[in-house]
């Protein structure tokens, strides 16, 4: 049994809450250690139901470890970057990859597999696009690939039939034909754990059984200290491991496939009749009015969500709030990318662009995730980014604590925050300062003063 005393606690007039078991057991004011039990001053700091982040891509962020990275804030121009692939070639063997993370035309334009050439002959290089969708290769990667000779659609070939070194979407593809050596997530798990981060929501499309049966097992091994919500196809049956649950299906729109309305449809109730709701990725405006449109002919599940929600016009906010589709959205996106929103968004859409403010005004449901490794993987950060941003006008602002509250909802009701009372899991974040000195608190690691999870404390700072 553990005792934390003296806290403010998060919607709450207790100041003390007990736990066994993983379950809180009580809360009130003046509880008394009973004896054997571990007792937690907290000072007057604020009690929170643990960080969770509602959209996170684990095995990417694990592997980006070991990436570099080569987006516009690493590399502002095609000179950096070119140098950026040479010193970091020098460490390889001539028989090594090269894998370099975050890239976006800002820096040195469309690449293809000639315009790496220029730069970098040997050894094989593969630069992923910021958004996550595209990989570029150079030809020596294309040789060692056969890329040539590869059918699948996602190949980009120019008007000979040749491979232009572009591959759309066909990360699970590469990771088989590399072989990749699975990351270890330890170090994630545990640098997550001091950020206070007691769960997180994997978004990661498509994955097949093996691929969660893995993930499962990180969890249970202890590799992941935290719990994780799994967003799966339907058919994937849940392994047998504490603290791993399976989540919506995660859909994957892209302007140029767009499926048709019947066929969007279609899906969305095949996800249904097996039981489970749609999480769907929306960047922009005819994705998302696609998506409404699907669900509205589909019919609503509990627990459906838009993932991003990066345009929303004014006109689909009524539909949202009485739907109830929660937003999963990314605050910290307009801080992280504001240079290229500013250059690249035209004006018409400004006003929709990454709401969050109006989102919560209108009465959508609404919750975060950090997108890691796509966005910055510090919740913190996030919570800082949802008070300071400025890109377009400053009305979508939101406090602080409204901006925490997104990270403390449930996993399948991710607006919805998880209630520190008897009978709960005991997932808990102690701050080290009262609620009131959030806005101005110092930096990530040390606002954190201790993280639960299940009733084990996982991160217990000296
Ligand atoms: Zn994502």
């Amino acid at each position: 049994m553990t005792l934390i005393r003296n806290a403010r606690v998060f919607r709450s007039t207790a100041t003390d809450v007990r736990w066994d078991d993983g379950n809180i057991t009580e809360c009130g004011t003046g509880l008394r250690p009973i004896s054997g039990e571990d007792d937690i001053d907290a000072r007057g700091g604020w009690l929170l139901p643990g960080l969770h982040d509602h959209h996170i891509h684990l095995r990417a962020l694990a592997a980006r470890a070991r990436s570099i990275p080569v987006g516009p804030a690493e590399t502002p121009d095609a000179d950096a970057f070119a140098d950026r692939l040479r010193t970091a070639a020098r460490d390889l063997p001539p028989d090594g990859w090269l894998r370099g993370v975050g890239y976006h035309e800002s820096v040195a334009g469309e690449l293809d597999r000639w315009s790496l050439d220029r730069m970098l002959e040997t050894p094989a290089v593969r630069v992923q696009h910021r958004s996550g969708a595209l990989w570029t290769l150079n030809s020596r990667a294309c040789r060692l690939l056969e890329l040539d000779d590869c059918p699948l659609p996602g190949v980009e070939r120019d008007h000979t039939g040749r491979a232009v070194g572009r591959l759309w979407r066909m990360d699970a593809w590469l990771g088989e034909r590399l072989n990749a050596a699975k990351p270890d997530p330890a170090e994630l798990s545990a640098w997550a754990a001091a950020l206070g981060v007691t769960g997180f929501t994997d978004a990661t499309p498509d994955l097949r059984q093996d691929e969660v049966d893995a993930l499962a097992e990180d969890v249970a091994q202890g590799r992941i200290l935290q719990r994780v919500h799994c967003m799966t196809p339907p058919g994937i049956v849940r392994p047998e491991s504490p603290r791993f649950t399976l989540g919506p299906t995660k859909f994957l729109l892209d302007d140029p496939t767009l499926p048709t309305l019947p066929e969007l449809t279609d899906r969305f109730r095949v996800v249904h009749e097996a039981g489970k709701p749609v999480a769907v990725h929306c960047v922009t405006r005819i994705q998302l009015i696609v998506t409404i449109a699907a669900l509205q002919d589909a019919g609503i599940r509990d627990g459906d969500r838009i993932e991003h929600g990066a345009i929303i016009p004014s006109e689909s906010l009524e539909w949202l709030r009485t739907q109830g589709i929660t937003v999963v959205t990314q605050p910290h996106f307009p801080i992280e990318r504001a240079e290229q929103y500013a250059r690249a968004v035209p004006a018409e859409d400004h006003p929709d662009l990454w709401r969050l403010g109006s989102l919560l005004a209108a009465g959508v449901p609404v919750a975060a995730g950090t997108d890691a490794p796509f966005g910055d993987a510090d919740p913190w950060r996030v919570v800082r980014a949802s008070t300071e941003r400025t890109l377009f006008g400053t009305q979508e602002r939101i406090s602080a604590h409204e901006a925490v509250t997104l990270f403390l909802g449930h996993p399948d009701r991710p607006a919805v925050p998880r209630p520190i009372a008897p009978g709960h899991a005991a997932d808990l974040t102690l701050l080290r300062v009262p609620p009131q000195e959030l806005p101005t608190a110092s930096t990530s690691p040390d606002l954190i003063a201790a993280t639960i999870i299940a009733g084990q404390p996982v991160h217990v700072p000296g």
